[in-house]
């Protein structure tokens, strides 16, 4: 069978599928075609090619296999604590299996002094070995099993009452693979075979299901990691060489008087070295006569808004109009007031544009865009509406959170006749190899420094029961002239409760400082509600802002110097650090405040303290990805073609990663439109994975 046809084949078809299983496997895991099936690849295995003896336990060791009976059943243990342990004897020593749910029917189900093939991770508990909810099976009935590596499919509540398990998922597969009598087509080019020396596409997906052993399952999974991400790299890195290759960028050949007034006259600090270089290796884009695509990644605080103004006016110096797009109002508004204050004293028209602004401001600003009269451009999501034509837009910067995905920034330009440069920045720092898989496409500049003069943010962890401490430390914070932000979770299903916190919280510390005035933000008031709210915090008059995360991205008032984070078990690591990021930019000593409850999982204690014990951003993002994994990170799961990956893991396979991207540049150098014989079913299998044909050029 041809791969195309596997592709196209509905899984309805597969004998044991029919159209209920189909609908099923449909919605709950988004398998539709056969080849979806193959590519639905279990999430460990148990090995059943061996019996383990009691006697042989070890610490550390998988999942394992032991044959035996049981003992005797016991009861220990009161309220949450309470358990059932059934004392497992194989006659070379005994080991207590153990259930904390389902007790009843766990007793009912299996009967003493009978055989059982018990599966499941030893673990040490007072000494001694147990094995926490074990599965037991009569060994007569998993003989057939009982060799090699069994795969387990994660399947759903909704599939397991439909008795669609793990164990159908292997039938099936097991079906399905008997049916392409193993012969599947080969999906990477035999160049790329030979340098890597992984094992063909057949053999990987057989052992990636069946293997016989671990070092099959190894082989099966390196390659399949390899070419996952192979395709991701190929697919970038073919999107920016064409986009080099085919299309012209608007010359900025000099530095004009907007930029060098700037510079001279207005600029308020020395640029840090970082910002310098940055600002050095843009210009030498933008002097190239190509299109930039540029990402820059930075800590909070770095500084990256005045880098942005920068490259905006040596835009204005070579007749372009720049703009910059912010992913909330607040930021945009903020950014707004921000160089509108940095340009005090010099000529520029700028303007904001975002999704609330006036029908009668719109129709003066529309066409002052169009028209060029209006320079430069801050705004939303709004800038990119139909309605916005620029008469000569040069470059156009991108404040993320967004996360647009390749193709998605592609289509933010493709209106204006030529490409304008285009500028990404991430508002927090992210992992190397996740930035390679979001944003492979880009080149990457990075300012690795912060301005001087900062001292760096103090972190405290406190538990809720110490509230009394905290106001007392509040107030004389407040009592030196500072300004406290106090924050408040909003999580996606919980928000009603999340409010309620919130208006509890703002009940609450207007009746403890009643001296002071107390101010509050949320994504649920009128803008000009939230507006007005935000004045009184920036302007000084109120003393404590409490809010929900809408302050996260963006706000400047360098007169605060406390975080408090209620809740803060609740947030995101990297969420954490851009919070954080808010205080700590005036003179003064600044606190970041996590409050959370006295009960935490050692996930969550260990992202606390590596926020208590971390100021730096870069170091902050790798540690979320290692103890969240991609799948969790922020931003990754809403955008659409962000980071969905089968079987690679941006945590832990960071040198395939690299090997697969350093490959994926050598075969584009040599043959950068794949035409080639030994490339062409490279290029035949990008257009499969990423279905419709892309213009690859023709992306911003
Ligand atoms: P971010 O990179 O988080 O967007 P900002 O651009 O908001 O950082 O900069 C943070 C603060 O540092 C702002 O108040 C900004 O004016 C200030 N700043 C930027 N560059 C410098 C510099 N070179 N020296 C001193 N302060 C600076
Ligand atoms: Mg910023």
């Amino acid at each position: 069978m041809a791969g195309l046809e596997l592709e196209d084949r509905s899984i309805v078809y597969l004998p044991g599928v029919g159209p209920r299983r189909a609908e099923l496997l449909k919605q709950e895991l988004g398998i539709v075609s056969y080849s979806d099936l193959l590519h639905y690849f279990p999430y460990k295995y148990l090995d059943r090619s061996q019996i383990y003896r009691v006697s042989d336990l070890t610490e550390n060791m998988p999942y394992i296999q032991l044959r035996g009976r049981i003992l005797r059943f016991e009861t220990l243990g009161e309220g949450s604590g309470k358990r059932l342990v059934a004392r497992f004897t194989d006659g070379t020593g005994e080991v207590d299996l153990v259930w904390f749910k389902g007790l009843s029917s766990v007793e009912g189900r299996y009967k003493l002094n009978t055989e059982y093939l018990v599966f499941g991770k030893p673990v040490v508990f007072n000494h001694q070995y147990n094995i926490p909810h074990p599965e037991l099976d009569d060994p007569e009935q998993a003989g057939q099993l009982a060799s090699g590596l069994v795969p387990y499919y994660n399947t759903t509540a909704k599939m397991k009452r439909a008795f669609l398990n793990s164990r159908t998922i292997q039938n099936l597969q097991y079906t399905l693979l008997s049916s392409l009598k193993w012969h599947l087509d080969e999906t990477l080019s035999p160049d790329v075979l030979a340098k890597t020396g992984l094992v063909s596409r057949s053999e990987a997906i057989r052992h990636i299901h069946f293997p016989s052993d671990i070092r099959h399952m190894e082989e099966a999974r390196r390659r399949l990691k390899f070419e996952e991400l192979f395709y991701i790299q190929l697919r970038m890195l073919r999107t920016a060489s064409d986009r080099k290759r085919k299309y012209r960028g608007i010359l900025f050949s000099r530095v004009g008087d907007y930029f060098n007034t700037f510079y001279k006259k207005y600029l308020p600090f020395e640029l840090t070295n970082a910002q310098k270089r940055v600002i050095r290796e843009m210009r030498a884009d933008m002097g190239s006569g190509r299109q930039m695509n540029r990402l820059l990644q930075g800590d909070v605080g770095s500084g990256k808004t005045l880098v942005a103004l920068l490259l905006m006016l040596l835009a204005l110096d070579n007749h372009c109009q720049a703009c910059l797009m912010a992913p909330t109002e607040i930021l945009a508004t903020q950014h707004y007031a921000t160089i509108r204050e940095f340009l005090k004293g010099m000529d520029v028209k700028v303007e904001l544009l975002t999704g609330s602004t006036r029908k009668k401001e719109r129709e003066r600003i529309l066409p002052g865009i169009a028209s060029g009269d209006i320079q430069i451009v801050i705004g939303t999501h709004a800038l990119i509406e139909d309605t916005v034509n620029f008469a000569s837009l040069g470059l156009a910067i991108i404040d993320e959170q967004h996360r647009f995905g390749v193709e998605q920034r592609a289509r933010l330009w493709v209106k204006n006749p030529v490409l304008p440069h285009v500028l990404v920045m991430t508002a927090t720092p992210i992992p190397r190899t996740l930035a390679m898989t979001l944003y492979g496409d880009l080149d990457v500049s990075v300012i690795d420094e912060l301005p001087p003069g900062r001292k760096p943010v103090k972190t405290l962890h406190r538990y809720d029961t110490k509230k009394a401490e905290l106001y007392a430390f509040l107030r004389q914070e407040i009592g030196k002239g500072r300004q406290v932000y106090v924050v408040y979770p909003l999580i996606e299903g919980s928000e009603k409760l999340d409010y309620k916190d919130l208006e509890a919280g703002f009940e609450t510390f207007k009746a403890v400082f009643p001296e002071y005035q107390v101010c509050m933000v949320h994504g649920r008031m009128k803008a000009s509600e939230k507006e007005e709210e935000m004045r009184r915090f920036v302007s000084g008059e109120a003393q404590i802002l409490l809010a929900t995360t809408v302050i996260e991205v963006g706000v400047n008032v360098p007169n605060a110097s406390v975080m408090v984070i209620e809740s803060a078990e609740r947030f995101g690591l990297s969420q954490l650090h851009q919070l954080r990021g808010r205080v700590g930019r005036g003179a003064e000593q600044s606190y970041c405040i996590l409050i959370s409850s006295y009960k935490l999982s050692s996930d969550t204690r260990k992202r606390l303290e590596i926020m208590v014990s971390s100021n730096n951003g870069f170091e902050i993002a790798e540690a979320d990805l290692r103890l969240r994994g991609h799948g969790d990170l922020e931003g990754t799961r809403q955008s659409g073609e962000g980071v969905d990956l089968k079987i690679a893991n941006l945590a832990t396979d960071g040198q395939i990663l690299q090997y697969a991207r350093d490959l994926a540049l050598a075969i584009l150098d040599e043959d950068p439109e794949l035409l080639s014989e030994p490339h062409r079913i490279l290029n035949e299998r990008l257009s499969i994975l990423f279905k419709k044909r892309i213009d690859w050029a023709r992306i911003s």
